[in-house]
């Protein structure tokens, strides 16, 4: 590195944000026509009751089957999609994929709960509860087999119509979930205004469970305290036997994680029998 800064270090470090400015404007006109051809795709991954090993519901975790790159994660694409206009097509149609894939999963006589993420520029603009609404209904969709995760970063941006935003979602009966929770930097005082059902504690804290006291008593306080409210908890992100223990020995409702079960295709979805 030292040796790259000596001679043309600038020159290179330029080049190199070229290049990276130029994958981002590919990325975003391959991605203009991805919803469009269906290369979109969403996986599921189980949240597990920790108390009986059940399949709790499922987190619906989004795709791009790119023409020649293979199978893209959102660390690919989403940021260039929330950088654009491309995330409210996108959010739209996950909205809509997911609440079709519930109305079938019911009528085949095995409901899920489905939980979908939405972004901070989604959250901001006014329709996302019109946008969810109408997914519902239009594909006949049970509001109860959705949850709408959102996070810290989304609700800190503008509270109040966060707040509003979350409450009429809540009141057409569709849950609340608030995402990788203690990333933020007031996460307990949000929780006294938040909407929510649940919260998905983040797993850069479930990963030192076990190894960092300071982290152990603040996952104890956090699932304590969401319990005094009426909130239930998820760990994120149990990858192992040790960490899995821990979270059942603390109280926790729900686990999510490797060791549970990887997001998968809709036909491999977890049965809501138990697993593990
Ligand atoms: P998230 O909502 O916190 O989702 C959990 C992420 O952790 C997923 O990454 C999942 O595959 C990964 N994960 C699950 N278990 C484990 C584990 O045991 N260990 C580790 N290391 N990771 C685990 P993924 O699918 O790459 O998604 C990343 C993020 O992209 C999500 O984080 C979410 O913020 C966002 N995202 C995913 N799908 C959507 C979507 O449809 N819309 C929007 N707006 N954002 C999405
Ligand atoms: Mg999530
Ligand atoms: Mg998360
Ligand atoms: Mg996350």
């Amino acid at each position: 590195c030292a040796k790259d800064a000596g001679r043309g270090g600038w020159a290179e470090f330029d080049d190199k944000l070229q290049a990276m400015a130029l994958e981002r404007l590919r990325i975003e006109a391959d991605l203009r026509h991805a919803v469009r051809r269906g290369e979109l795709v969403l996986h599921y991954q189980p949240l597990v009751d920790l108390a009986t090993g059940c399949a709790a519901g499922v987190e619906a975790l989004l795709r791009w089957q790119h023409p020649s790159r293979g199978l893209l994660s959102p660390a690919a694409f989403l940021s260039v999609a929330e950088d654009t206009d491309l995330i409210f097509e996108i959010g739209s149609w996950v909205a809509g994929e997911a609440a079709r894939r519930t109305a079938e999963w019911r009528a085949a006589g095995t409901p899920r709960r489905v939980s979908i993420n939405v972004s901070a520029a989604e959250l901001l603009r006014t329709d996302v509860v019109a946008t969810v609404a109408r997914a519902v209904s239009d594909a006949g969709a049970e509001p109860g087999d959705l949850v709408i995760e959102v996070t810290e970063s989304a609700v800190l941006t503008d509270i109040e119509s966060t707040v509003a935003q979350l409450e009429a979602l809540r009141a057409l009966g569709i849950g609340v979930a608030l995402d990788d929770f203690g990333t933020g930097f007031s996460s307990l005082s949000h929780l006294r205004q938040l909407p929510a059902d649940e919260i998905k504690i983040d797993r850069t804290f479930v990963a030192e469970l076990g190894h960092n006291p300071v982290c152990d008593a603040i996952v104890a306080s956090v699932i304590t305290l969401a319990h005094a409210i009426g909130l239930k908890v998820v760990g994120e992100g149990v990858e192992t036997d040790q960490q899995r223990a821990h979270l059942t020995r603390l109280g926790c409702d729900r686990g999510q994680g490797y060791l549970l079960g990887r997001p998968v295709p809709h036909e491999d979805a977890p049965p809501l029998r138990a697993v593990g």
